[in-house]
């Protein structure tokens, strides 16, 4: 969209400099209707980061989650109260109801106003849409206004010592007691959990004794995180912050009705949560990337790497590879009219994550000598090179991205489960 933003539609088809305006036979040029929303959701943000919430600007990004916990959920209800949180989902459910296309132009222009890390994203961007695919009307009432509202926070308990890329190997168990389920294992990795009201927990409710079915047997479980069972402890990261923790459940409770979906179903609505994960809401992420690579040609042109053609023809490798991923994202836009994501949204995840940890790397080769004495809590760049080491491992590993696109976007054979003992890959 950015590729024609401000530019007038009209006809489609190919300009006279060989850039063509439409994808798949869609208009991509920003409408008289994508300028108003681009320019009203840049004058919200403007007014709410240039003045009160100042102190929040460029914080909580990735390796920077411990900052301003305060202030950054103050600044989380206030979106909340102006309706600017949930902005695709539907109007129904407290969301804004925007199409994909309006979706990105206000994760763009969030990103250009360089506003801070959302709180919210978790439940905003996987328990909630979970919910409103899967729960129930109760479910539905109870869990999705305080996320509208920013005022309920919430972590994800999958992965576990013996369970990461191989999810369906979950051994945490949940058992009926009366009318509650009470659960008993461990989470690891669990980001932002030390923040969280709940955690939706993917827990054995049945056991399954041929290897070959043990994604059955698996329920989706709503617990609240503030009761005597559940003990945390924060996990140090390269960067100095604890963005996340290892969680012990100790017969912890929860009510019988918190199970999403069927019990002993879960698995189709964890595989429903994944997508969200690598779906829709990286599409705007680019600008995020624009912003940490012009604080790198800036270094690059104060210390005079930028006259090494070795570190230019780098930096403008780098700039190619955001344009590619606008224009994959434009090429995804393209195919979600019917609002499906279309197959080329595969590669997203595998793409950006790889693009952002070469990102880092670059950074800290344009600094030099200098990098070595660079300290994260106080220099974006270095917790750029740090955080992103991990981009290409959470949200589904890349060799298992690289599974994901082979068997389901081109239609190869599936990974034989021998060779790997994974039956599902995540
Ligand atoms: C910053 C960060 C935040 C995270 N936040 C959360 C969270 O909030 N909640 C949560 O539940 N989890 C979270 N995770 C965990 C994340 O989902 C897992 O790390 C990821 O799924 C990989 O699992 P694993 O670490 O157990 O590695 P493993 O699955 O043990 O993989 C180890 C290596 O083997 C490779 N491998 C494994 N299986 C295959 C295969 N079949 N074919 C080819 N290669 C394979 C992997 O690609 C990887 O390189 C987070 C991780 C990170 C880094």
């Amino acid at each position: 969209m950015t590729v024609a933003a401000g530019a007038p539609a009209g006809a489609t088809g190919s300009k006279s400099d060989g850039v063509s305006d439409s994808v798949g036979g869609v208009d991509l040029r920003e409408s008289a209707d994508d300028r108003t929303f681009r320019a009203e959701v840049r004058s919200f943000l403007e007014d709410g980061l240039g003045g009160e919430f100042a102190a929040v600007r460029g914080r909580g990004g990735p390796g920077d989650e411990g900052a301003l916990f305060a202030e950054r959920q103050a600044w989380e209800r206030h979106l909340g109260a102006h309706g600017w949180t949930c902005v695709g989902w539907p109007k129904e459910h407290g969301g804004r109801g925007l199409s994909l296309r309006q979706q990105v132009i206000y994760h763009e222009e969030y990103a250009r106003a360089r506003a801070p890390g959302r709180l919210g994203i978790i439940g905003e961007g996987l328990l909630g849409p979970t919910v409103i695919a899967f729960g129930s009307p109760a479910q539905q009432r109870r869990f999705l206004p305080p996320i509208v509202a920013g005022e309920e926070l919430w972590c994800q308990g999958y992965s576990e010592p013996g369970a990461g890329s191989d999810l369906a190997g979950v051994a945490t168990r949940a058992e009926r007691d009366g009318d509650e389920w009470v659960i008993t294992g461990q989470k690891v990795w669990t980001s932002l959990a030390h923040w969280a009201q709940w955690c939706f927990v993917l827990a054995r409710t049945a056991p399954v004794a041929d290897p070959g079915r043990r994604h059955q047997g698996i329920s989706y479980l709503l617990v609240p995180m503030d009761q005597p069972g559940i003990e945390l402890r924060p996990i140090v990261q390269l960067t100095g912050d604890s963005e996340f923790n290892e969680v012990f459940f100790d017969r912890a409770r929860t009510a019988a009705a918190n199970v999403v979906g069927e019990v002993g179903g879960g698995w189709r609505v964890a595989m429903g949560t994944l997508a969200f994960e690598r779906g829709a809401s990286t599409l705007g992420q680019q600008l995020n990337f624009r912003n940490e690579l012009d604080a790198i040609v800036a270094v690059a042109r104060r210390n005079g790497a930028a006259g090494d053609p070795a570190v230019r023809q780098r930096l403008a490798r780098a700039h190619i590879g955001l344009e590619i991923m606008r224009l994959n994202a434009l090429r995804t836009l393209a195919g979600t009219e019917s609002g499906a994501l279309a197959p080329a949204a595969m590669i997203t995840k595998l793409y950006w994550g790889t693009f952002h940890r070469g990102l880092g790397e670059l950074a800290m080769d344009v600094r030099g000598a200098e990098a070595l004495t660079s300290v994260p809590e106080t220099d974006a760049l270095a917790r750029l090179f740090l955080f992103s080491r991990a981009d290409t491992i959470y949200g589904g590993s890349n060799q298992i991205q690289r599974t994901i696109i082979g068997e389901r976007a081109l239609g190869l054979p599936k990974e034989p489960p021998a060779a790997t003992g994974n039956k599902e890959p995540r």
